[in-house]
This record gives C-alpha cells, structure tokens and sequence, in this order.
C-alpha cells in the first residue's frame, strides 16, 4: 500500500513537474518574467523571425499606433537576414534572444544549450552591433539548469500571459478572439505580455498572414483612440512596469 502510494505520489509530482517545465506561468524553476503590474499596458511579443516579408508587415503595423513590441529572434534566421533584424531594432522595438536552431531546451545537453544560447547571441551582436539581454525559451521549455545558464550569459527569461494560438490559428478573427478572451477575462488587473508569432521555427518564410492582421485589429481594439476604453499603451519588455 505504502509503494502503491509512493508510486502514485510520484507520478503526480512528475506529471507536475512535466507541466510546469513547459506551461508559462509556473514558477517551480525559478521567477521568470510573465507579466506586468500596470493594467494599461500591453506587451505583444513576436517568436520566431525574423521572416520574410511579415516581419517588415507587423513593422509597418506597428509603426502606424506608435506601438513598441519585442521580437525574439531565432539566430540561424538572423544570419540567413540580418537586415531585417536591423530594421526591427531600427523601429525602436526590443529584440531578444530565442536560441540558435529552436529546440526544446529540456531535452539538449549542457554543452549544446551554452552552443544553442551563445550562437544566437553572437548572430544578434553581429546583426545589431548590440547585446539582447532578453530569452524566450523555444515551446517555453525550461528546466533549472536552462534557466540558471541563461542567467549566468547575462540575460532574463521572459515568458507570457496571454497566448495567442496563432501557429495553429485558421483565421485572423481566431487569433483575436483567444487574445481578447484572455485579456479581458483577466479584467486589467495585470500587464499582460502576449505571445504572438512573426515567424516560424520549422522553416523560415512561413505564412504569417493572420497574425499581421490580427495584430492590427488588437492595436485598434485596445489604443487609446479605439474605442475601448481606458486605453492601453503598447510596450517592450524593457518598459513594461514590473
Ligand atoms: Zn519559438
């Protein structure tokens, strides 16, 4: 009986560990960033590019409600187009750092997440000419020693709180609909940090199409000159109150 329940309780506790390494708001692994305390701000964040040509789309997007984003960047793709990066950092937006080749961190070897973190690092300071201080895990994979390599390179994990299903979505509206129903289910009492896709990690050019318009449905829903009220103000990370 005492095994039966040993065995059930580490079951549990595995299964919970499992769920906790890969959902984004757990925190068993240690404080990760996934949201703000300020109501009126968003923070829409993009995985996955930089990408052809919808990384420049979500640029323009953006640029037209004065809105800052931030743009976790996979550094295989950066070196494939370091001007588009260089564009992204142009428009005053944030740019971090979302690993070399995107796998799942909790499956590499200590010597392949130091490769996979640094490669993408060197890629960013050779296409920006600056340090990204920001990581996305891939899939939000992360265990202790992902999270405590990350911080020893010098950067921060920022993971999300509102996710906007777009790599599976079938339309624009889908999109909105999952990122609105969160936000407003949530009734401001946060700054929510949502994750959104301008790229994709299985080949670069995927079709970013929806997510470009549901961004700018969002930007209209909730600016201040929309017509939700209060309106909210759009930041990067480096802005979002903690
Ligand atoms: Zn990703």
């Amino acid at each position: 009986m005492l095994a039966l329940l040993t065995s059930l309780i580490s079951a549990a506790s595995a299964s919970y560990a499992g769920y906790a390494s890969m959902a984004p708001t757990p925190q068993l692994y240690g404080r990760t960033l996934t949201h703000g305390s300020d109501p009126t701000q968003l923070a829409l964040t993009y995985d996955d590019g930089p990408n052809d040509p919808h990384t420049r789309r979500l640029l323009d997007v953006l640029a037209k409600h004065e809105a800052k984003a931030t743009f976790f960047l996979i550094g295989k793709y950066v070196r494939q187009r370091p001007e588009i990066a260089r564009a992204i950092q142009a428009a005053g937006h944030t740019i971090g750092n979302h690993t070399y080749t995107h796998p799942n961190l909790i499956f590499v070897s200590a010597a392949r997440l130091q490769q996979e973190l640094g490669d993408c690092r060197k890629a960013l300071e050779d296409a920006i000419g600056a340090p990204a201080p920001l990581f996305r895990p891939p899939f939000g994979g992360r265990r202790p020693n992902v999270l405590r390599t990350v911080r020893q390179l010098g950067m921060e994990p920022i993971m999300w709180s509102v996710t906007g299903f777009d790599w599976s979505a079938k339309s624009s509206d889908a999109i909105v609909r999952k990122v609105v129903s969160q936000i407003d289910s949530r009734r401001r009492k946060q700054g929510e940090i949502v994750l959104l896709h301008d790229g994709g990690h299985l080949a670069f050019g995927a079709d970013r199409g929806y997510t470009v318009e549901a961004t700018r449905v969002l930007l209209e829903k909730y600016s201040s000159s929309g017509q939700s009220s209060p309106g909210k103000k759009f930041v990067a990370i480096p802005e979002l109150t903690r």
